[in-house]
């Protein structure tokens, strides 16, 4: 039986990566997206050409009752979830702390971590209820180490964020067999960067990696697919930086 994955914000970036690579590694997926529905068909198209039953479902992590409604779906298609890549997220233009609002605190805060939060626990509830354990990986970001000023610290805080949050539920969910890593990327080539207003940033900014170079979304899927697999079968509560040195 092939495991059932949900990848959260999966149409495009380092979770359309994921999503490909698992889906090779004999993953059904579960792909949620929250708008680009031509993207995320691209990438479904994509991964059942590797044999995987893909299920598509819109939804916004920042909404609870959006988040019920893609659990719903997951469960009347598969009926099962044996694994989470906690992918969804956002930046926000460059600013210092005295140009950010409440506004855009909230929306930062309510994606990158109170959605990851809630999602974690739908999966979380899934998982010991079948009583086989379960993986959870969330994308961190090697901003929660840097901090970010001048840049977007509000982000860099949400990341912090779910270290911490990583490392609370591993030690919760640990006695289920139910593992939770998270996956700090650095520069790496995605969309996200032009949608925070900075279309070359990760060109820009290769030179304070100390390999010298942004990294592929693919960089990252390969190490996230590796944590979800038996192959780190004894690591949970984890952190690792996919950074090429920063
Ligand atoms: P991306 O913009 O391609 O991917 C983010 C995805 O999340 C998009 O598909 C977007 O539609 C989705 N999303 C955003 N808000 C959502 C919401 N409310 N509900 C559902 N989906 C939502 O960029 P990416 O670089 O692939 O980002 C993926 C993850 O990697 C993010 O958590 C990001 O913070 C993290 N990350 C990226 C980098 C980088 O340099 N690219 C570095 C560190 C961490």
């Amino acid at each position: 039986m092939r495991p059932v994955l949900l990848i959260t914000g999966g149409s495009t970036g380092i979770g359309a990566a994921c999503a490909r690579g698992a889906a090779r590694q004999g993953y059904d997926i579960a792909l949620n997206y929250r708008n680009s529905e031509a993207e995320a068909n691209a990438v479904a198209d994509a991964c059942r050409a590797d044999g995987a039953r893909v299920l598509l479902c819109r939804g916004d992590v920042a909404d609870p009752a959006e988040i019920n409604g893609v659990f719903a779906a997951i469960d009347a298609e598969f009926r099962r979830l044996d694994a989470l890549i906690n992918n969804a997220g956002i930046v926000d233009q460059t600013a210092t702390l005295t140009q950010m609002d409440h506004a855009r605190l909230r929306r930062m805060f309510d994606i990158n971590v109170i959605g990851a939060m809630l999602v974690a626990k739908e999966a979380v509830l899934r998982m010991q209820a079948q009583g086989e354990g379960g993986v959870i990986v969330n994308i961190s970001s090697a901003a929660a180490r840097l901090g970010s000023g001048k840049q977007y610290l509000d982000y860099a805080a949400s990341k912090a964020a779910i270290d911490c949050f990583t490392k609370g539920l591993s030690d919760e969910v640990a006695a289920d067999n139910i593992r939770v890593m998270a996956v700090r990327p650095g520069l790496i080539e995605t969309p996200i960067h032009a949608k925070g207003g900075e279309p070359g940033r990760a060109d820009k900014l290769a030179h304070m990696v100390p390999m010298q170079r942004k990294g592929t979304a693919e960089e990252i899927a390969r190490p996230v697919l590796w944590l979800l697999s038996e192959e780190a079968s004894y690591i949970t509560g984890s952190t690792l930086d996919v950074t090429g040195g920063r």
